[in-house]
């Protein structure tokens, strides 16, 4: 039975699907960490019969609300909104908010269950948790989206606060969206607090913050060559995405002498095989955020680069792959192609970009294959520290931050090498998984059952 102490994973999973009902991305996460978690406390008493993993896997508290706005043409508009609070073992619930149509409580409940044991990783003070909308910004006007966002933050507000629940962006919710939200949290409350990270450095906003996740997640595959003795110098890296993370980690490709040939939006990818430069990685960051435009406009502007219509870039021959797009983005075949092609290591800027069974293809093929709950946990660290700055009252330079990045993608990558090591090879996922749980685990055990 399910109440046994010793439940074996099938029987774990089977109630796992049996209570989250056509939930699949959430069954999904889930699945990935237990699998690692269940080998690892197989002779651990403790952690089994403080039922600690079925804990975690439960949200401590989903908040789901209408929010009502009214569009340009007068019309009134109905969104359905959520904030997923789902472990505060170890600090106050953190993680972004997401506007995007694909968003529901599946999906938010498979960001805020990563992002438990991704904040845990980054070894600071940060629970787990994880909000959006199944608000559409693609075509909206400026004015729209502050109206959307006065809103959401309208009931949002009453269940935040610097050392309840500090939200942050993600997909669809940038400097724009933080600033519209932070405004309406600052009027109703009337309390200026760091409540919310990502915020403009005019108004308490960390130096660093944008650069983070992208930057970090090249900092990630820059730690797993250098452990197989090798660089990113001279590698060709195939990028998907666009936005904040794609960018930036394009970027930071650029600055250890690797090269660049893709990038991607939900509309298809583009190809330019004379190498993304950062001239060129300057304008698709202009076109995002200042003309919200659509990368196919790239192949428009510069020779030689082919846009691909509708596809995914992973059957472009690489060295190294940086899924910074979306969840699921990467399947089996996709996975087979990457190998074929020769590529030799991953790292996902993304949140759970491969499928299930694209992991096992990296997996058995034995390629360097950072996940993103360790990949890309230098967005939230940074946010951490934007917590800290504001505590404090102070500001930290650009350089200090830089440090710090480089030092707590290190310590992450350390520990998935410590938790992670099967003689020659790395299993990053099961490191990542095991280090992650086993800080939020001992915790819990701590406080006894609640
Ligand atoms: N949304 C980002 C993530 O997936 C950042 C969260 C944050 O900074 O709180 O980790």
């Amino acid at each position: 039975s399910v109440y046994d102490r010793h439940v074996d994973l099938p029987t774990f999973m089977e109630g796992v699907k049996k209570r989250n009902p056509g939930q699949d991305e959430f069954v999904q996460a889930v699945q990935e960490v237990a699998q690692d978690v269940f080998d690892f406390i197989e002779d651990k008493e403790e952690y089994h019969e403080a039922q600690i993993l079925r804990r975690i896997a439960e949200p401590d508290r989903i908040v789901s609300f209408r929010v009502c706005w009214e569009d340009d043409n007068h019309c009134i508009r109905v969104q359905r909104g959520w904030r997923v609070q789902n472990n505060n073992a170890i600090g106050p619930y953190k993680g972004g908010i997401r506007f995007h149509p694909t968003v529901n409580e599946s999906v938010l409940k498979f960001l805020a269950f990563e992002q438990t044991f991704k904040n845990s990783l980054t070894g600071l003070p940060m629970g787990g948790g994880k909000g959006g909308a199944n608000f559409n910004p693609k075509g909206k006007s400026d004015s729209e989206v502050m109206r959307f966002c006065q809103s959401f933050m309208t009931e949002l507000q009453r269940h935040i606060g610097p050392d309840t629940d500090v939200p942050a962006g993600d997909i669809g919710v940038g400097s724009r969206e933080i600033g519209y939200m932070f405004g309406q949290y600052k009027r109703i409350t009337n309390r200026w607090e760091g409540v919310l990270t990502g915020k403009g450095t005019e108004y308490g906003g960390s130096k660093m913050r944008p650069e983070a996740t992208g930057y970090g997640a090249v900092y990630f595959m820059q730690n797993m060559l250098r452990h197989a003795g090798q660089d990113v110098e001279g590698k060709a890296a195939v990028i998907s995405g666009s936005g904040n993370v794609a960018t930036h980690a394009a970027e930071k490709i650029l600055q250890l002498g690797g090269k660049v040939l893709t990038l991607s939006d939900s509309g298809g990818f583009i190809h330019d095989p004379d190498g993304i430069d950062q001239e060129k990685i300057d304008w698709v960051k202009r076109l995002k955020n200042e003309r919200r435009g659509r990368i196919s406009e790239y192949a428009d502007h510069f020779t030689n680069a082919s846009f691909h219509k509708g596809k995914r870039p992973w059957d472009v021959e690489c060295d190294l792959a940086l899924p910074c797009a979306t969840q699921n983005e990467l399947n089996e075949d996709e996975a087979r192609a990457l190998v074929a092609n020769g590529c030799i290591a991953v790292a996902e800027g993304a949140n759970m970009p491969t499928t299930l069974d694209g992991v096992k293809v990296f997996h058995d093929a034995q390629l360097m294959y950072g996940p993103g709950k360790a990949a890309n946990a230098g967005g939230v660290a940074v946010s951490g520290l934007e917590m800290s700055q504001n505590a404090e009252r102070i500001s930290w330079n650009h350089d200090r931050l830089g440090q710090m990045l480089t030092e707590l993608m290190e310590g992450i990558h350390e520990q998935c090498v410590e938790y992670g090591k099967q003689g020659d090879y790395v299993d990053y996922v099961r490191g990542a998984n095991i280090a992650g749980f086993k800080k939020v685990a001992d915790a819990m055990l701590a406080f006894g059952v609640m």
